[in-house]
Order: C-alpha cells, then sequence, then structure tokens
C-alpha cells in the first residue's frame, strides 16, 4: 500500500532474544514464538534474523505457519502448538515439523500415517498437558489411556511435555502457582507410566520473568521479542528495543476555517482556523483497533463507563493521536476504513510529509508493506498485492529442506 508502511528493526528484535538469553537458567534455551506471523512483525524474517543469531527452536500454532518456515529456509525445531488434522500430517511429518499431541484418538491415526509414509525415523511429538487454560490437552484422568495408547504407536516419539499459563500477566499469581502444581504432577504421573519425554516447557513471557526455577528445557517467548512486556507489571525487567515503526504519508492536506465538520457522523469540528491532513490508513489496515477490554477491577470498569458517557455528549476521550515531526497531532474525527483525517494546526506541513502511527502489532494489515532493517540498512521488503498473492523483492525459495527425514 502507497504510503503506508511498517519499518522492522530486525537488530532491535535480536537484542530482545538476546536480553533474554541472558536471563535463561542454564540447560534451558529460547524457543521464538512466531504464530501469527511473528504477531505481526513477518515470521520469515523474524526467524531468519533469529535463526542467524544461534536461536534452534521456533513455535507456531498451524502446520500451515510451519510449511512456510521450513520453505524459506529455517533449519531449527518447529513446534506446532495449536491441533492439526490428519489431511496436514504427511506434509508436517516430511517437512519434519514436531506435532503437539492433546487428543488420544490421534495417536493410531498418527502412528498410522506415518507407517504409511515409510518414514526411518519416528514423528516427534509434545504431549499438551491441560492445567486450566481449558483449551487443548490432557487431563490428568487421561494420562492412564495415554500411556497406554503411546505404546502401541511405536512411531510416535515423545519429544516434549508441555502446558500453557493462562494468567501468568496477572498479579494474582494463585493460578499460576496451581497449574505449575498440576503439571508436575501429571509429569510425575507419565513417568511412572513409563513416559518420559526429553524436554518438559512451561514459560511463556511473564512466567519467564517471573518464575527462572520454571525454565526447565525451553521457555517459549514470543511477546518480549518484539519488544512488549507482557503486562504493566513487568515494565523495565528487561533491556528491550522497539523493533517496529508504522508510517504513513500525507497525502491530502488544506487550510480550512473555524466550524468544518469532519468524517462519518461529523463527530470533529475544528475550533479555529487550520489545516486538515489525509494519511492513507484506516481501520481496516489495524489503525485504531484495540481488542475487546475487559475490566479487571473497579477501576477500569470506571474508566469504561466515563469514556462512553462522554462520548454520548461528544466528547472523545483517548481519541488516536499521532507524530508529525516530533509533534503529537489528534485525529480529527472518525477513523475511516482507509483513511483517516489529523487536524495539524497552522503547522508546517506538506504533502508527502511523514507522521508516525500507533498501530497495534497483531492486528496490522499484512497488505501493509514490511520493510526489514538491519544494520542500519533495508534488507529487505515485503509487499503483499492487493488480495492477490505473495511477491517480494528479495525472498527465494531456498532448496528443499534436506534433515534426516523422509519426503
Ligand atoms: C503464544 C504462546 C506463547 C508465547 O507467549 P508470550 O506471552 O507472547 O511470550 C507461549 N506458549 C504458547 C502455547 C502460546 O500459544
Amino acid at each position: 500500500m502507497a504510503g503506508t508502511w511498517i519499518e522492522v528493526d530486525l537488530d532491535a528484535v535480536v537484542r530482545n532474544y538476546q536480553e533474554v538469553v541472558k536471563h535463561l537458567r542454564s540447560g534451558a534455551r529460547c524457543m521464538a514464538v512466531v504464530k501469527a506471523d511473528a504477531y505481526g512483525l513477518g515470521a520469515i524474517e523474524v526467524a531468519r534474523a533469529l535463526e542467524r543469531a544461534g536461536c534452534e527452536a521456533f513455535a507456531v500454532t498451524r502446520v500451515e505457519e510451519g510449511l512456510i518456515l521450513r520453505e524459506y529456509g529455517i533449519r531449527g525445531i518447529i513446534l506446532v502448538l495449536g491441533p492439526t488434522t490428519k489431511q496436514e500430517w504427511p506434509r508436517a511429518i516430511a517437512a519434519q515439523l514436531q506435532l503437539t499431541l492433546s487428543e488420544l484418538s490421534w495417536i493410531a491415526e498418527l502412528n498410522e500415517s506415518y507407517s504409511e509414509l515409510g518414514c526411518p525415523m519416528p514423528v516427534q511429538v509434545h504431549l499438551k498437558l491441560e492445567t486450566g487454560m481449558g483449551r487443548t490437552g490432557f487431563r490428568f484422568s487421561e494420562l492412564e489411556q495415554l500411556a497406554i495408547s503411546l505404546t502401541k504407536a511405536p512411531q510416535i516419539d515423545v519429544q516434549g511435555v508441555y502446558t500453557h499459563f493462562a494468567r501468568a500477566a496477572q498479579r494474582d499469581q494463585r493460578y499460576t502457582l496451581e497449574q505449575y502444581e498440576r503439571f508436575s504432577a501429571a509429569t510425575i504421573r507419565l513417568e511412572e507410566l513409563g513416559i518420559c519425554p526429553t524436554w518438559k516447557h512451561v514459560c511463556n513471557s511473564a512466567a519467564f520473568l517471573d518464575y527462572p526455577q520454571w525454565h526447565h528445557d525451553f521457555v517459549r517467548i514470543g511477546t518480549l521479542l518484539i519488544g512488549h512486556y507482557p503486562g504493566q507489571g513487568f515494565s523495565g525487567r528487561l533491556t528491550l528495543s522497539d523493533p517496529w515503526v508504522a508510517r504513513s504519508q500525507i497525502v491530502h492536506l488544506r487550510k480550512v476555517p473555524k466550524g468544518t465538520n469532519v468524517g462519518y457522523q461529523s463527530i470533529y469540528r475544528t475550533k479555529s482556523e487550520t489545516q486538515l491532513a489525509v494519511i492513507p490508513v484506516g481501520y481496516a489496515d489495524g489503525f485504531g483497533l484495540e481488542p475487546h477490554f475487559t475490566p479487571q477491577g473497579w477501576i477500569d470498569f470506571l474508566k469504561i463507563v466515563i469514556k462512553n458517557l462522554a462520548a454520548l455528549i461528544g466528547v472523545f476521550l483517548g481519541q488516536e493521536r499521532v507524530e508529525l515531526k516530533g509533534r503529537s497531532v489528534r485525529v480529527a474525527g472518525k477513523i475511516g476504513m482507509q483513511l483517516t483525517v489529523l487536524d495539524v494546526g497552522m503547522q508546517d506541513c506538506a504533502l508527502g510529509d511523514e507522521v508516525v502511527i500507533p498501530l497495534r502489532r497483531t492486528v496490522a494489515n499484512p497488505r501493509i508493506s514490511r520493510k526489514y532493517i538491519q544494520g542500519g540498512q533495508i534488507l529487505s521488503e515485503r509487499i503483499l498485492e492487493e488480495g492477490i498473492s505473495l511477491v517480494s523483492t528479495e525472498y527465494s525459495v531456498v532448496e528443499e529442506f534436506t534433515g534426516e527425514g523422509c519426503r
């Protein structure tokens, strides 16, 4: 999309990775979670930069995401965290993705799929244990059956066992401690049943910071790598760099008199003579979108009420602001689908001037081009054509992955 782009500083991502590594317990490694296109930064470039920096393991949610990483040359461990389907297994196995096993019924089928492929090595899986997330994984009561099924599935090699915390970023840690207790009890039970996975891993970014004693063999880190803390209480715990800047250029600029209505529903009216500038970005690009916000307490609840009451009488609190030449300027009126109006006052500015926009990483439209910066230079650019397929200036599909596996 001309006029709007995102700069991703890969050096910053690498610095964040190194910062995580510096704080790891000895023996533990960092598994970089690059799901959802590396939280919007771009999974291929982020994983490549991290692999160059020594990262040996990656995690994604879906098989498709893992296959893309392999196709673009990632050689390390790739763990698929989410549930998978039988249709995806042959390709996942051929690309040596490690799969999460979270359903008893898959075991026999996975074993069979694998035997049919005639691979020399077993398929590597990680057992997912359900300890309080309420999403996927084996419950304690299923462990016995799990062990029985696994003994009948010689093609399945249990590499890892893990769980995922639901409230690790919250102040009250009781739930997290309970989850960890359940995880420990389950792994002990598995050992009694003769299942001893090579690796254990439980920590996401928040638990990594709070519980060094739980680092085990891997920590699964996403949020910290992209330069964010998992919650307010964690600020300053590491030295993080922000790899992300979203920019847009003024594509229309006009001087208007006092009392000019701006945008849908005319919720904004200029208070004096001013200049209105249009930038080519809107909510279809993710601008101004916030995730659904659930109040965590009475103060949060009051904030929401006040904000809504104010909006009812035409006062918009927390209106988005952007930065123009180091100055904060406000968005005038509602953010449109692909265009946004700024009230830039009478300051000196011109068509083509750049503004820095606050754009949430995970909802930033993939169509906005990403410029990847390393060593202060643009290393590559990713452009998705409007509704068509991926084109890129730099990517070329590397030779097929040739590990020990089979195809
Ligand atoms: C997303 C995810 C992570 C990473 O969590 P962050 O808090 O972003 O570091 C770890 N584990 C699982 C299973 C996840 O889905």
